[in-house]
């Protein structure tokens, strides 16, 4: 095949589309900001690379909210089996955890990226890292700004596989909105999705439990509710619990100012048996030790409590009860969308068609993080991405053939 495609952004997204498109014989350049590509890919390998989930179909496009019309297409073609088959393929067994959730054996994402990275180099692509695309020029040519100064890219087509906007110095810092919303593409704010929250500490307790985990406890939000853990920070809370949450919860404080959460610190209790235990006679313990020896309540858990209840609640039983089961914490902001695992916003749907082709933009497709969805942690990121990636990659080969046909 006689044409060129250039695929800017060397994460996830855009490495599957090049993958697809040069396994038809185009030649294909990809361009990343970074020294080098798959940073953030890499990153999200440092705590367990989590591919995908093994939940029933049915179950896992649902994850995807108001955007599972989209997602669900590009996922039908590009299911969470198809792509364990796929890292298989590159010499990577994967493994399904207790949470049903999908890691490659040794949890690790190098060897996965360096066997994909070969096979992109034996089937022709050529990388160019260092590369920070700044826009179009009049011509409709690609601008790139490179150690070497200025870079103009003529190509047939291409893929903008940006990313989102957080942990920028991995290399998607959301530079392309601005970019975008210039040539007339709508673009949605990005804003952080998986992301913590800030609540005013006491000085006090932010001292005592700055950095302790909060365990098996149910958060409840609206018609959210689930139980997990999660981390107190310096400024607020951040972990899974938070994270599956968040999306509503962000909303909320968009809203409306804030949100307030709700924590049941005793799940494995009914309120009812929290009262029994509580309502025992404390002799001459003192109320902590009393909380610890009758219902288990301490350390970090019953600061929790010191911090939110008055204080005349700890003197009635059926208030201090009530508390253990239905603790409220205000959270005030989201955390900033760099500290973000994601972002939500991107390029909207209706600026794209089905092969996500920028619909103004001929010729010009988009893919990953950078579209307007959200999922929570848990592999869904990835695997949408991959998915979308793919997607566009089949749409840039229709779009060249068409070139062909019509010369
Ligand atoms: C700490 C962490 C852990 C994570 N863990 C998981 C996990 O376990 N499972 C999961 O499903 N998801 C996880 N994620 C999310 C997942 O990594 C991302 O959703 C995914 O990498 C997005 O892929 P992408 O290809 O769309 O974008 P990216 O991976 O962000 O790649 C975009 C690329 O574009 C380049 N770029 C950006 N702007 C320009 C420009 N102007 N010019 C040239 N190049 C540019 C960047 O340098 C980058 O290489 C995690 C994220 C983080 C931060």
């Amino acid at each position: 095949m006689d044409k060129t495609v250039a695929i800017v952004g060397g994460g996830p997204a855009g490495l599957m589309a090049a993958e697809v498109i040069s396994a038809r014989g185009a030649g294909v350049d990809v361009y990343d900001a970074m020294p080098s590509v798959g940073r953030k890919f890499l990153m999200a390998g440092r705590g367990g690379l989590n591919l995908t989930h093994s939940e029933p179909f049915e179950k896992f496009v649902a994850r995807y909210g108001n955007r599972r019309k989209e997602v669900e297409k590009w996922l039908m073609d590009f299911t969470p089996d198809d792509l364990c088959e796929w890292a298989r393929g590159l010499g990577i067994e994967s493994f399904v955890g207790t949470s049903g959730r999908v890691f490659p054996v040794g949890m690790k994402t190098s060897p996965l990226l360096r066997a994909w990275l070969r096979r992109l180099d034996e089937a022709g692509v050529q990388f160019h890292m260092s590369h920070k695309w700044r826009g179009w020029n009049a011509d409709r040519s690609l601008k790139f700004e490179t150690p070497e100064g200025g870079k103009n890219i003529r190509a047939d087509a291409a893929v903008l596989a940006l990313g989102g906007g957080s942990w920028a110095r991995l290399g998607s810092d959301g530079a392309w909105v601005g970019l975008l919303n210039q040539a007339g593409v709508k673009v949605e704010a990005l804003k952080p999705s998986n992301c913590g929250f800030d609540v005013a500490w006491s000085p006090h307790f932010r001292d005592r439990f700055e950095g302790q985990p909060i365990k098996s406890v149910v958060l409840t939000f609206g018609s959210f509710r689930q139980q997990g853990e999660f981390i107190l920070t310096k400024n607020g809370v951040q972990g899974s619990l938070i994270y599956a949450a968040s999306a509503w919860v962000r909303d909320e404080i968009y809203a409306r100012g804030n949100a307030i959460i709700q924590l049941d610190l005793a799940p494995d209790k009914t309120e009812a048996q929290l009262l029994e235990k509580l309502s025992k006679p404390r002799g001459s313990r003192t109320l902590a030790s009393h909380l610890e020896k009758t219902v288990n309540i301490k350390g970090v858990k019953a600061g929790l409590l010191r911090e939110f209840v008055p204080k005349d609640d700890f003197a009635n039983v059926e208030r201090l009860a009530s508390s253990i089961k239905h603790l409220q914490i205000p959270l005030l902001a989201t955390r900033p969308l760099d500290e973000a695992i994601s972002s939500a916003g991107g390029v909207t749907f209706e600026s794209l068609d089905e092969n996500l082709m920028i619909r103004s933009l001929p010729g010009i497709f988009c893919a990953g993080e950078m579209l307007d969805w959200e999922a929570p942690t848990g592999g869904y990121l990835l695997t949408a991405c991959f998915a979308s990636g793919r997607v566009a990659g089949l749409g840039v080969l229709k779009w060249i053939e068409n070139m062909e046909t019509a010369v």
